[in-house]
């Protein structure tokens, strides 16, 4: 798919985003969009999950690859059980639990807040956004929403009709 296509990873843009502005007649950013703006009208929040894993010694733990958890008294939300998205099969497995954890500005995004303020302050950064006619804002940082990842490639392949019509 990319086969003449220049690729270049491990490049923040806003680093040196005239650079990169120079060489292309449009750019799609697919990073935080209060980010691309500096924060100008504060940040956007998100929420986190952190990761405990284990190594258990039996060759099938819960049957399932994603088994979710939605109990009060349960302090996870979801356990992966790796080797079934795979058919793997190994002796033993390893599953990873995943623990809602406070966001704090500055650590990796994960899923963005639904709330009416998140909502307002992502629209002022959209409002923002249009004045950029260069930059196409694109994906869970970019449109500040929460896609599972079948939904974020059928709305690129939606952008990119719209962008070649
Ligand atoms: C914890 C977690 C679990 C999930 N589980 C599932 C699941 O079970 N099933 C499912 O369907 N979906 C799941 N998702 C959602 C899935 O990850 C997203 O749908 C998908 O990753 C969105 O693709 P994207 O391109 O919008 O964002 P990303 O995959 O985050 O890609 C954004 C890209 O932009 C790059 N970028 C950001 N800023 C800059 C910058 N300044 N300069 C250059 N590059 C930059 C990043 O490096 C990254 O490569 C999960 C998401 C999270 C966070």
């Amino acid at each position: 798919m990319l086969e003449g296509i220049p690729v270049q990873l491990g490049v923040d843009y806003l680093a040196d985003r005239e650079k990169w502005d120079a060489q292309a007649k449009r750019i799609v950013f697919t990073g935080a969009i209060d980010e691309f703006y500096g924060f100008c009208f504060g940040n956007l929040a998100y929420r986190k999950v952190t990761f405990e894993h284990e190594v258990l010694d039996t060759d099938n733990f819960q049957g399932n690859a994603v088994v979710n958890y939605t109990e009060r008294e349960i302090p996870y939300t979801r356990i992966i059980e790796h080797k079934h998205f795979v058919f793997g099969k190994q002796p033993k497995t390893v599953i990873s639990k995943e623990y809602p954890t406070e966001w704090k500005p500055g650590e990796e995004p994960y899923y963005p807040v639904g709330d009416a303020a998140n909502r307002e302050l992502y629209e002022r950064y959209a409002e923002l956004s249009k004045k950029d006619a260069k930059v196409i804002f694109g994906g869970r940082l970019g449109e500040y929403k929460y896609y599972d990842m079948d939904k974020v490639i059928a709305r690129a392949l939606e952008k990119a009709a719209e962008e070649f019509a």
